[in-house]
């Protein structure tokens, strides 16, 4: 709880700061003061839509309750993202990992969002939850990703499934579900390529690594976990929504709050996607990994 506070450091001291301001300088709720909160919150990158709305819903509680002090309107602000939030589907945010047998998690995401660092990060946490984990090494295709990934598997010494650069991701899945099952894995942990400039061969390839995937071992992928950096903001949902056409998304993990103050992009992203975040990236060091949770999202926004 903490760590999930101090991790949204940057983004309450925006929020906060920039609502405190607003409410010293207009006292009394009139149209000019809509007008420069709809602004602050579109520049926390809660989305435009998610803001239209919520900037409706508070004009109706401001006439329904008679409000007439901005004062008063940060409960109901808060009120609002939390049930804009739930809203957008159920809040369940544990990952699907069951206790007999072998789940397989799938990670997809652009390069450089933190995926191998969530993936390393992931297996440490498990490892440490006493499960026997196992990394899938299937980008091949970026210079230096399976290096990269045996650097985590040795630093959290769990065994990682590799063949050599440029070869098939499906094929290096396959060897890996054989190993796991054979080593009695609980959980295969699955790198997967990050390039976007051609939108077909990521389609192509995420649906042939998911149909090994699916032949291979009934009931998965268990998840399908999507990395999308936080200070990327808008362009971050964008990304989401191509890969949300490639493959079918179980949940997000959102890296580098630590390093935004947008960090209202977890909003847009719910709304958004109607996909929820099941964990957050607040760092770069292993235990920087948090499980997401949206009252302590919103209510740490308002410090
Ligand atoms: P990949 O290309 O998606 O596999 O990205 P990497 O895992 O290599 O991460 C890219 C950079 O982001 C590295 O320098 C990581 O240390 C850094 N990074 C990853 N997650 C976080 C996070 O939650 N917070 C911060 N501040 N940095 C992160």
């Amino acid at each position: 709880t903490e760590k999930f506070k101090m991790g949204l450091e940057k983004t309450r001291d925006s929020f906060s700061g920039k609502l405190n301001a607003l409410v010293a300088r207009y006292r009394n709720v009139d149209e000019d003061f809509f007008e420069e909160l709809e602004e602050m919150l579109i520049m926390a990158d809660i989305g435009v839509n998610t803001v239209m709305e919520l900037i409706d819903e508070l004009r109706d509680e401001v006439k329904l309750r008679n409000i007439k002090e901005t004062s008063a309107l940060f409960e109901v602000i808060s009120e609002k993202l939390v049930a804009i939030y739930e809203e957008a589907g159920e809040v369940e945010t544990t990952l699907n990992i069951n206790n007999d047998g072998l789940n397989v998690i799938l990670f997809v995401g652009v390069n450089g969002v933190g995926k191998t660092t969530t993936i390393g990060k992931l297996a440490n946490k498990l490892t440490k939850e006493g499960k026997n984990v196992m990394l899938a090494a299937a980008d091949t295709f970026r210079a230096g990703a399976i290096e990269q990934l045996e650097v985590w598997g040795d630093r959290v010494g769990v065994p990682v499934i590799k063949q050599k650069e440029g070869s098939d991701p499906a094929s290096v899945i396959f060897d890996a579900l054989q190993a796991a099952k054979s080593r009695n894995v609980d959980v295969l942990i699955c790198d997967t390529a990050g390039r976007l400039q051609n939108k077909v061969n990521l389609m192509n390839e995420l649906s042939k690594v998911r149909r090994v995937i699916e032949r291979e071992l009934p009931n998965a992928p268990h998840e399908v976990l999507q990395v999308i950096d936080a200070t990327t903001g808008q362009n971050g949902l964008q990304q989401a929504k191509v890969f949300g056409e490639a493959t079918d998304v179980s949940g997000i993990v959102l890296t580098k709050l630590d390093g935004t103050a947008k960090g209202g992009i977890a909003l847009a992203i719910r709304r958004e996607l109607q996909v929820p975040v099941k964990l957050v990236g607040l760092g770069e060091q292993i235990d920087d990994l948090q499980v997401f949770d949206s009252n302590l999202f919103v209510y740490g926004l308002f410090g």
